[in-house]
């Protein structure tokens, strides 16, 4: 049944003739060929379905911010929500003015802020912050071979200027502990994590399935857990456009400059979909229309 909707889907999105326009504040980031589009999905028995370059890796940006969370999460229980919030933004995910009226607190681990709070509570609680978040990430995954993006990294360090405001401006609150740049450091790495669409969306099934790894069944959050991060996901995911993705999609998910969205619907299946065409709120076209596509062909969707 995926299949076939998935071919539907990329041969609409082919005749759409979509226009956006690569991240170039990363200047990485604007050398990824536009045209490229790859949509996967996994469903909850592990199935995979796919069209398009669906191996080919990209770099995740924001959606590593998931990741980040997860091993957050799991490490400090519900004392994670001392250092970020569960509240939308509706601001653009590198804001500082939000942030200053609200005395450095973030609104959610999905903005930058957030996630850089969530970066600074890694290198507290990690031994090994940098390796042990990537252990992660490659043991969820189920993939030896993730690791970061040298390039991309190296580029965004060296034009992250706003995340260097963002990151001294909590620290000046006194809600960044350790060394700013350290901090900055770890988020750049996870940043610029690698993954093709087919990984993608192997490693979000997770969130599908009640917080347990396919196909070992490893618990990785709570049940409960889980159901709080997809509501995290579903409010907070696509920034200022997070109603309009619940609006067109209906599910919860999370984008990436890297043009790629990873999104899921509980009990049933996980997707990714990557191309680096965005909008101007930092969403890729494509990806949004075709998982407004897939949630409109297969009819349905969480709500
Ligand atoms: N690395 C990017 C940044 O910090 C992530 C932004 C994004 O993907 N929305 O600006």
């Amino acid at each position: 049944m995926f299949q076939p909707i998935l071919q539907n889907i990329y041969d609409d999105i082919n005749r759409l003739n979509l226009q956006g326009k690569q991240a170039d504040y990363i200047p990485e980031l604007a050398k990824v060929p536009s045209h490229k589009f790859a949509i996967n999905l996994t469903d909850i028995s592990g199935q995979n379905y796919g069209v398009g370059a669906v191996d080919e890796k990209f770099s995740l940006q924001s959606i590593a911010k998931v990741f980040a969370f997860t091993l957050a999460y799991r490490l400090k229980a519900d004392t994670v929500f001392e250092h970020v919030g569960v509240e939308p933004s509706g601001d653009p995910f590198n804001s500082l003015i939000q942030l200053e009226q609200e005395n450095g607190f973030p609104r959610n681990p999905l903005i930058n802020a957030g996630a850089l709070a969530i970066c600074d509570v890694l290198i507290g609680e990690l031994p090994n912050p940098e390796q042990d978040l990537f252990d992660f990430i490659r043991k969820i995954a189920q993939d030896e071979q993730i690791t970061y993006n040298p390039k991309v990294y190296h580029s965004e360090k060296a034009t992250g200027y706003r995340n260097r405001a963002l990151a001294n401006l909590m620290k000046s609150f006194g809600r960044i502990h350790n060394e700013v740049e350290a901090v900055l450091d770890l988020y750049f790495k996870l940043c610029s994590v690698e993954m093709s669409v087919h990984t993608l969306s192997q490693t979000f099934l997770l969130y599908a399935n009640h917080g347990r790894l396919f196909p070992t069944d490893e618990q990785i959050l709570t049940s409960s857990q889980t159901k709080r991060l997809n509501a995290i996901m579903q409010t907070c995911g696509f920034y200022d456009e997070a109603g309009e993705f619940s609006f067109r999609v209906g599910l919860p998910g999370k984008s990436g400059v890297g043009g790629g969205i990873a999104a899921l619907h509980p009990e049933k299946y996980a997707v990714a979909v990557w191309s680096p065409l965005l909008n101007p709120k930092g969403n890729s076209v494509k990806g949004i229309k075709a998982l407004e596509l897939l949630t409109t062909k297969l009819g349905w969707s969480i709500f």
